[in-house]
């Protein structure tokens, strides 16, 4: 008899024992029943004897050999993951698959017996590309000497491509990529955007299949259908996949000879998976590289201040893109003092002047603005009352829709409204919108230029699939004149009419509670001014705030990163903060606040405990007072949380298993939900 260790994605410790009559290669997937559930699980391990009495153990119903075993490095790389962000490993692996190769249905019932792969193998036709349509441009000496230095790279280093915005780090990208795949290698390319991946896809089948052949470049993320997913995962595992270019789920592949890694816009926080396993890829792309030892790049115009602090200290190479490609110049950045302007509708004089200018000259210019919707509360002008969520502490955000329409929603929760005719407390009729988001914004741009082509591009304009990409195509295609959008048009795209761009409630950021507020709002205007004038020069950024002396701005003004982040890791410094110490955040959510905040005093009592063993760290940890957060209340829900501060990773991972073990027994006395988060991005 076999025994084998088996991981399941149910949210118990694993693995689990199963047996077999004929051995089981470790990284094989198995169906087995799980309670009165049938499963697919992975072999993870094999034991001499059960941990459990040999007579309760069931035997593995069927083994699936339509794919070799996943490797020992990929399961390594699970493991990792797992255990640094306090998971069950089944619920890394199971979730890592595309769905088609967790599904026991997929192998069930007479049409399906054979397996989703059996099926897969009649492959899709591609559309052809047109090899000889991409002349690749010669690179300028900046770009030159990277690559020449990434040439040179051997076994794992790490490098930071520091280039402005525009200055070609795709094309360095490219070129690195060539290299390793001339040598018979595979290359894995991370973006942190859905919307940025057509553009580039299309750029590396032109400028890459030549080099590895038709299909070796191939794609990853949560738009593919099952089939495409599939394809990409068993191609990236057989080796027939070489270039693979997807968003964070893509740090899973299970990649056969890995030799590169790059991270685009390494800053970006959507590297960061926001629920289950809540893993930065960004960082299993380190991790994974130095096991595989192999150079990764990470590019950005922005970096973190985590991967600034690297570089600094030597950590990471630094390589850095100091001008423009195509573009003579970086763009004029120029703040417009909203305490002396007087705005109309949220857009002052100058503001308007500019963007009536590029109109002329038949360029386009962007509106930016982090909100969504027409306005973000409704509100009485007789008494105090305004729209809210009966769910959520939250304001209710007016939406127009076609018809012109309006409805109240909740960005919390979903919660959706009339427009009440009169005030529900006072009974007054004159309800007004406060404040701005794009659809106002974009309605009053149809008014003051009614002859120009306007678009919004924001959450609720691409929710279909394929608006998005659609959308954007207008942009290129140069269809629109005014681009009014959200934080989805900051990130990478490169825009090559467009001239101008304004910043519209910048401040709103500037004194939030998160300590990376201001990182984020320097990477993000910075990146959203980085899409005017790429191709041609004479680009112009107009910020409009209250608060022109606040450093930020002036750092944006001189182009200055460089300084901004030298300023911001000082005072990170002095204030203990990361990349200066380590955290992890313990949320509880329950009906009253009361009992979230009373799990979270027990379990930082227990924590500090000396008999218990989380005393042993005592002293290397910090747990802070549970706080509420500052939206409480989400769908009838409360939340509180905890963090926990360490002068060392190593010592916070130690703690955090011990304390993880302890956990769940309390929280379910105390009848809450919770959840562990390591290195929170949010706090
Ligand atoms: P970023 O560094 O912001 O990612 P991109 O990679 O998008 O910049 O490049 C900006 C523009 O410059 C693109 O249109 C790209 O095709 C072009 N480009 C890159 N390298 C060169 C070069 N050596 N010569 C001419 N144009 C280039
Ligand atoms: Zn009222
Ligand atoms: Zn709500």
């Amino acid at each position: 008899m076999h025994w084998l260790n088996v991981v399941l994605d149910v949210p118990l410790p694993g693995p689990f024992d199963y047996r077999s009559e004929i051995p089981v290669p470790v990284g094989t997937r198995v169906i087995v029943s799980f309670g009165r559930r049938q499963l697919i699980g992975v072999v993870v391990g094999h034991a001499d004897a059960p941990g459990v009495a040999p007579e309760t153990v069931r035997a593995v119903e069927r083994i699936l050999d339509d794919l070799p075993p996943f490797s020992a490095q990929w399961l390594k790389l699970t493991r990792f993951a797992a255990d640094y962000y306090q998971r069950p490993w089944g619920e890394v692996i199971l979730p890592a698959l595309p769905p088609a190769l967790r599904k026991p249905s997929a192998y069930v019932g007479a049409r399906s017996a054979s397996g989703p792969i059996a099926r897969l193998d009649k492959r899709r036709a591609r559309p052809v590309v047109d090899v000889a349509a991409d002349v690749a441009p010669e690179l300028n000496e900046q770009q030159a000497l990277a690559v020449a230095t990434l040439r040179d790279l051997e076994g794992f280093s790490p490098v930071l491509l520091h280039g402005v915005t525009g200055s070609g780090k795709t094309e360095v990208y490219m070129h690195a990529a060539a290299d390793i795949l001339a040598r018979g290698r595979q290359v894995l390319l991370l973006v942190p955007e859905i919307n940025l991946t057509p553009q580039l896809e299309a750029s590396l089948r032109r400028r890459l299949e030549h080099v590895v052949g038709p299909h070796a470049v191939a794609v990853m993320h949560s738009g593919l259908s099952d089939g495409e997913r599939l394809a990409s995962w068993v191609g990236a595992q057989r080796g027939d996949v070489r270039m693979l270019l997807g968003t964070r789920m893509a740090i899973f592949a299970p990649m056969a000879d890995l030799g590169l890694i790059v991270v685009d816009e390494e800053h970006e926080a959507s590297y960061k998976q926001q629920d289950g396993l809540r893993y930065s890829a960004r960082d299993l792309a380190v991790w994974r590289a130095h096991e595989a030892g192999i150079p990764i790049i990470l590019g950005s115009a922005t970096p973190s201040l985590e991967t600034w602090q690297h570089a600094e200290r030597g950590r990471y190479r630094r390589l850095t893109l100091q001008a423009r490609a195509r573009a003579s110049t970086l763009p004029t950045v120029r703040l417009v003092d909203t305490r002396r302007a007087s705005l109309k509708q949220g857009f002052s004089d100058q503001l308007i002047t500019a963007i009536g200018k590029r109109l002329e000259a038949g360029e386009q210019s962007l509106v930016f603005i982090n909100r969504r919707g027409y306005s973000p509360v409704l509100q009485c002008t007789h008494c105090a009352w305004v729209s809210s969520c009966p769910r959520c502490t939250a304001y209710t955000v007016l939406h127009r829709f076609s018809g012109g329409s309006h409805r109240l929603q909740c960005h919390h929760c979903g919660f959706q409204s009339r427009v009440p005719r009169a005030c529900p407390e006072c009974g007054d009729q004159d309800l007004q919108p406060m404040g701005r988001g794009t659809q106002r914004v974009e309605e009053h741009l149809a008014e003051i230029f009614p002859d120009a082509r306007i678009s919004r591009i924001d959450a609720d304009t691409t929710r279909r699939k394929g608006s998005a990409q659609a959308l954007f195509d207008q942009v290129h295609a140069g269809d629109v004149d005014i681009l009014v959008g959200t934080q989805m048009v900051a990130k990478g795209h490169d825009f090559a009419r467009l001239g101008l761009v304004g910043v519209l409630n910048a401040d709103a950021m500037l004194f939030a509670h998160d300590f990376r507020a201001p990182e984020r709002l320097f990477a993000q205007l910075m990146q959203v001014g980085g899409r005017a004038g790429r191709h041609a020069g004479n680009g112009e950024v107009l910020i409009q705030t209250g608060y022109p002396d606040q450093f930020i701005y002036q750092a944006l003004v001189r182009h200055d990163y460089v300084g901004f982040a030298r300023h911001a890791l000082k005072e990170r410094e002095e204030t203990g903060l990361p990349p200066f110490a380590f955290q992890a955040l313990l949320t509880a959510e329950a009906r009253e606040l009361q009992q979230a905040i009373g799990f979270l005093q027990q379990a930082r009592a227990l924590a500090s405990t000396p008999e218990h063993v989380c005393g042993t760290y005592g002293d290397h940890i910090t747990l802070y007072d549970p706080v509420p957060l500052r939206v409480v209340r989400v769908a009838n829900v409360e939340r509180a949380q905890l963090l926990i501060e360490a002068q060392h990773r190593p010592a916070l991972q130690a703690f955090l298993t011990a304390w993880n073990d302890a956990l769940p027994a309390l929280a379910s006395t105390c009848r809450v939900r919770w959840q562990l988060e390591v290195d929170p991005l949010e706090i």
